[in-house]
Parts: structure tokens; C-alpha cells; sequence
């Protein structure tokens, strides 16, 4: 079948983020290991049906911080490093790193980041986020033409705005779910 081509280059492939990709979570374990909870031991190897076909997983129990059960992680087959998910690429499990994924609020964000500097660009304003504007045209045509590219900056700057907020409430999360854990505290039994 062959289409008419518009523009130029390949056409973009998806880009595969943490959203899209399936994964199995060390908490999603419970039910589907065989092995009671409390009688891990330290380390153990799971077996893991991937597509069919078993995979050998290690999942390490971590009893420093936490009382009961400890919390517990999967070794990534690939780096070994400690994770809460692994991720299935390729038919097989890795963490998200050795998966090559990131998270969808990144792309986004650079999108965002570009359309706003392409918007400052067209107003001959600087390009910084938030930066004070060139004055208003007093010509009709570039008046009108000042006032659309003003109004699309503005909502621009507002979704970034909105997102780095988000970041931000994440961060602070994240700093004091981290302090309740070094506390010892059974309180922070979170696994994100
Ligand atoms: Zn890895």
C-alpha cells in the first residue's frame, strides 16, 4: 500500500514511556509467589512467567528500616540495581533505566519548553520562561499578530507552570516519605 507523503523524515515512532509499558510491581508479588511473604528470606530467586516462558527474578528483603516482612525489592536481571517495578521490554524484565524508559511528564515538559521559546522567538522577546515582553506594535497587522502569539504564550507558560508545580509537590513528597523512612517508622509502608 503505498500513501502520499507529507513533510519530511520517517514517521515518529511512539516513544515507549513508564505509562505505556507493562510491568510487574514487587508488591503485586503477594498473591502470585508461591512463597509465603514472611518466609523470604533475605534474598530469593522467583520464577516469573514472561510471555510463556519462566524468567529467574531475585527479590531482596530489606529488614533494616522496617519491621513485620521488610521491605522487599527485585534485583534487575540487567544492573542488579534495587527496584520496585520491572518493566517488560523485549520479552524481558528490566528496570526502568535498563528498559530505556522515561516518564511521560518529561516529553511534555520539553514540549511545552520548545513551543514556548518558539512563541518568544516569534515575539522577539528573550527566550527565558516568564520574561518580560517586547511592547505592543502600534502597526494594525503586527498588533493582531502580537496579541495572537501574547495569548498562546500565556497558556504556554501557564501548562509549565502548572507542571513544575506538580514537580515540586512530587519532590516534597517524596522528602518526607524518605525522612519518616530513616526514622524507622512503620508509618512510610509505601512502595512506589
Ligand atoms: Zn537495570
Amino acid at each position: 500500500m503505498s500513501l502520499p507523503i507529507f513533510g519530511k523524515g520517517r514517521p515518529r515512532k511512539p516513544r515507549r514511556t513508564v505509562e505505556t509499558t507493562p510491568r510487574i510491581g514487587v508488591g503485586d508479588l503477594q498473591g502470585a509467589a508461591t512463597a509465603p511473604l514472611s518466609s523470604f528470606a533475605r534474598e530469593a530467586t522467583i520464577s516469573i512467567l514472561v510471555n510463556g516462558k519462566p524468567e529467574a527474578i531475585d527479590v531482596m528483603c530489606d529488614l533494616r528500616n522496617y519491621g513485620g516482612d521488610g521491605q522487599r525489592y527485585f534485583l534487575c536481571p540487567t544492573c542488579s540495581r534495587k527496584v520496585f517495578h520491572l518493566y517488560l521490554r523485549d520479552e524481558r524484565l528490566a528496570c526502568r533505566r535498563c528498559a530505556g524508559l522515561t516518564y511521560r511528564s518529561q516529553h511534555t515538559k520539553r514540549r511545552g519548553l520548545h513551543r514556548v521559546r518558539d512563541l518568544r522567538r516569534k515575539l522577539g522577546a528573550s527566550e527565558e520562561l516568564l520574561a518580560p515582553l517586547p511592547p505592543r506594535p502600534r502597526q494594525h497587522m503586527a498588533a493582531a499578530k502580537y496579541d495572537r502569539l501574547v495569548a498562546q504564550l500565556v497558556v504556554a507558560e501557564a501548562v509549565i507552570a502548572a507542571q513544575l508545580r506538580d514537580t515540586v509537590v512530587r519532590v516534597r513528597r517524596r522528602l518526607k516519605h524518605d525522612r519518616y523512612r530513616d526514622q524507622d517508622s512503620n508509618r512510610a509502608r509505601t512502595a512506589g
